[in-house]
């Protein structure tokens, strides 16, 4: 019936938009995925505009679903969350991402690793430690990962958050706000912040040479992240025009489809040495 014509509508406009009998099996299944490793990491090269270099890659989940196939984080993080597992996926995924440092320092490929962390993590008291604990037990210096926080971070807890924040700072870690131009931190808050770096959201990026109002969003947050003595990343860079704009106007690092999709780790190092520059 109508139902079920929407539904295979939905599922196939949304890729895996899961109804909730589904919901309920993958929270009872993401219990076993954290466990029997499931999850599995795709990385997505930052170019630097200045040397047009890799020099940072950004770790991004997918759950290999045994039945299911391989779905986006966009399916479960929020289940993850909800359910009270959301610190036992990030562990898992912060030891996978520091791990694959690991060996690509040992083959000479030196790239910064950027791990996203939900604002749910930032309330578990043991959360530094483990993170702290990990890059100390693989002999990797925090400055090499960067871990990337939205805005909603500063919702709940404004000043917990931000003396965690600059714990991780503190002990070396790089810290990025991603998605930034969404969220409601206000400039107020951003001064406060502890970051090195922000991230342009890439609905301000995806569509820049056709929008003048993106590009003037744009060309504003990379002044502004320039005069608070911040790095500025553009997400979502899916054509050469965009690319050569952000260069033009300084922006410093450039993700986006144009120059890569996220890929598993040995795909990345196959495009890495094919590549020469952007
Ligand atoms: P995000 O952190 O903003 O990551 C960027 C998302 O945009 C990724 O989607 C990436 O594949 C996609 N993207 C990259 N370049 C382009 C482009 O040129 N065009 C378009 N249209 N999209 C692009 P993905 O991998 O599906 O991840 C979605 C979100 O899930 C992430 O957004 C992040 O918020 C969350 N996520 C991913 N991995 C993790 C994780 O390990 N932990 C947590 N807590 N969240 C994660
Ligand atoms: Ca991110
Ligand atoms: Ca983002
Ligand atoms: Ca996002």
């Amino acid at each position: 019936h109508a139902r079920k014509v929407n539904q295979h509508a939905q599922v196939y406009h949304d890729a895996l938009q899961v109804n909730s009998v589904e919901r309920l099996n993958l929270i009872n299944d993401l219990k076993t995925a954290i466990a029997e490793q499931q999850l599995v990491l795709f990385y997505q090269p930052k170019v630097s505009l200045n040397s047009k270099k890799v020099t940072h890659v950004e770790a991004l989940v997918r759950w290999q679903h045994p039945t299911l196939g391989m779905l986006p984080p966009d399916e479960f993080i929020y289940i993850a969350e909800q359910t009270g597992q959301i610190d036992a996926l990030t562990q898992c995924v912060f030891l996978m991402a520091v791990e694959q440092f690991t060996r690509w320092r040992d083959n000479n490929i030196h790239v910064n690793v950027a791990v996203n962390i939900s604002a749910e993590n930032l309330k578990n008291p043991d959360f530094f430690s483990f993170v702290s604990n990990t890059v100390d037990n693989h002999n990797v210096a925090p400055h090499c990962i960067t871990l990337e926080v939205t805005e909603s971070v500063f919702v709940e807890d404004t000043e917990q958050a931000i003396a965690l924040l600059l714990k991780f700072k503190q002990k070396g870690f790089k810290l990025s706000i991603d998605d930034y131009g969404t969220g409601y931190s206000s400039l107020a808050q951003l001064k406060q912040l502890p970051v090195h770096e922000l991230k342009i959201d890439k609905s301000f990026v995806h569509n820049l040479t056709k929008s003048e109002d993106d590009q003037i969003i744009v060309r504003s947050t990379i002044e502004l992240a320039h005069n608070m003595g911040l790095c500025v990343v553009a997400e979502g860079i899916e054509d050469l025009p965009s690319l050569q704009w952000l260069t033009q106007h300084g922006c410093d690092l450039a993700q986006g489809f144009y120059i890569s999709r996220p890929v598993p780790a040995q795909s990345f190092e196959a495009w890495l040495c094919s590549t020469s520059d952007y």
